[in-house]
């Protein structure tokens, strides 16, 4: 099969489902256009019977046992393990649990006590709010001689790597602009210097292919509400490569991360695990809707829908361009497909309003303060009629200047 090899249109090999197969798979709204997976993923068809049974059955029925004969106390390791093959990390290492700012709490943490002689968590401006806030708060509560915050901006991030660097925490795709970050770079930059790494996975995790074991990151987070589509709240994951196992001394010390739970003995010792990173009881309900949304990537290479994402985001680009649409719209997201995540953004002054007007004409993005516009592409589900339909509505919001309407005055809590 000489032709594997080849750069391929973003079809699947033969034995992947087809695109047109795989978006079958989602219960999706007629007559609109979901672009906006990468804040809230589409909810896959099988998801809800799943639930159903876990409640009819398993809760309602079977009860206190289940946490056994239906395994809920291995919920999250097995989990964890699934989003592991996503991101290239095998069996042991990854974990689903907490959001991802609990796990960047933990994991920070972590870092401090693995290099004791430094303090500095290094991490770059515009990166998403949560992971500077927690940091914050974890100099906070160590104080300045133990943990300090610093941030640079991108383009100096791996130039600032000093000897005061614990860890450098980074997202891999920047939830403003999309652009993908240079995962082993950033990584061999880090550990030239001794510091650890912290990747936060959140707008990469199940549409980049990346190999977390391969590249030799440290630790990673992510989360499971977005791309891999496991529902409002779904828990997050946290990744620790198991050279750290063993050694797993982090601060939220709960009986379910003891090496023993319920021996229900005095005093803390940690599992010698990635298990040690789980506090207390896991959100058994949203971690089954996690799992069962996970059974859509079974059959599929994360590095085809890559190529899919890619296909989707470019066309869309071009898009813009012929219809003159970056003339008025300035294209926050670099036009160089190695270089971007799985989203398109675009700044325009009324970003509110043009974002509140496309919603209303059927393509469902969101905003990010103060102008931004995004537009999320699931390799999943969307197709190039779906980014052809963005690009009409978008071209008449802006000729048409639907984003003056007095309508999208008013900006709710969550955008
Ligand atoms: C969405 C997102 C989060 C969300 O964090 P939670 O604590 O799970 O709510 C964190 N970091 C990044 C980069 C994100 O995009």
């Amino acid at each position: 099969m000489t032709s594997s090899a080849q750069p391929t249109s973003g079809k699947p090999t033969s034995a992947e489902p087809s695109f047109e197969t795989l978006r079958e798979r989602f219960d999706l709204p007629e007559g609109r256009v979901y672009l906006d997976g990468n804040s809230l993923g589409a909810m896959p068809r099988h998801v809800p019977q799943r639930i159903q049974d876990l409640l009819h059955q398993q809760w309602a029925t079977d009860l206190i046992s289940s946490w056994n004969t239906n395994g809920w106390i291995d919920l999250p390791q097995r989990t964890g393990n699934r989003i592991g093959r996503l991101v290239g990390a095998a069996p042991g290492q990854v974990i689903c649990v907490d959001s991802v700012s609990v796990n960047i709490f933990k994991l920070l943490a972590l870092a401090l006590n693995l290099r004791p002689g430094r303090k500095v968590i290094l991490t770059a401006e515009g990166d998403f709010p949560t992971d500077s806030y927690i940091a914050q708060g974890l100099a906070q509560l160590l104080g300045q001689e133990r943990c300090e915050l610093r941030r640079v901006p991108m383009t100096e991030l791996e130039a600032a790597i000093d000897d005061d660097v614990a860890v450098v925490m980074l997202t891999q795709v920047n939830y403003r602009t999309g652009e993908l970050a240079d995962m082993p770079r950033v990584t061999a930059s880090a550990h030239a210097n001794g510091s650890l790494i912290l990747w936060d996975l959140a707008h990469s995790a199940g549409v980049i292919d990346m190999g977390l074991d391969a590249v030799g990151v440290d630790m990673a987070v992510g989360c499971g509400y977005k791309f891999l589509n496991g529902g409002p709240g779904a828990p997050a994951f946290a990744y620790l490569n198991s050279r750290y196992q063993g050694q797993l001394d982090q601060p939220l010390s709960g009986w379910l991360g003891h090496r023993d739970p319920f021996a229900f003995s005095a005093d803390y010792e940690p599992a010698p695990g990635v298990a040690a990173l789980q506090a207390g009881t896991p959100p058994i309900i949203s971690l089954a809707a996690l799992d069962a949304s996970l059974d859509v990537f079974d059959d599929v290479a994360v590095a085809t829908l890559r190529e899919r994402s890619v296909v989707l985001t470019s066309t869309f680009i071009d898009g813009l361009e012929q219809a003159g649409l970056l003339k008025t719209c300035k294209l926050l997201t670099p036009n160089v497909a190695e270089r971007r995540g799985s989203q398109v953004s675009l700044a325009h002054e009324q970003g509110w309003g043009v974002t509140q007007a496309l919603i209303g004409a059927g393509v469902i993005v969101d905003f990010r303060a103060p102008d931004i516009v995004r537009f999320g592409f699931s390799p999943l589900y969307n197709t190039v009629d779906d980014v052809e339909t963005a690009v009409v509505c978008l071209a008449r919001v802006i000729r048409e200047e639907h984003f003056l309407d007095a309508r999208f005055v008013h900006r709710p809590k969550v955008t």
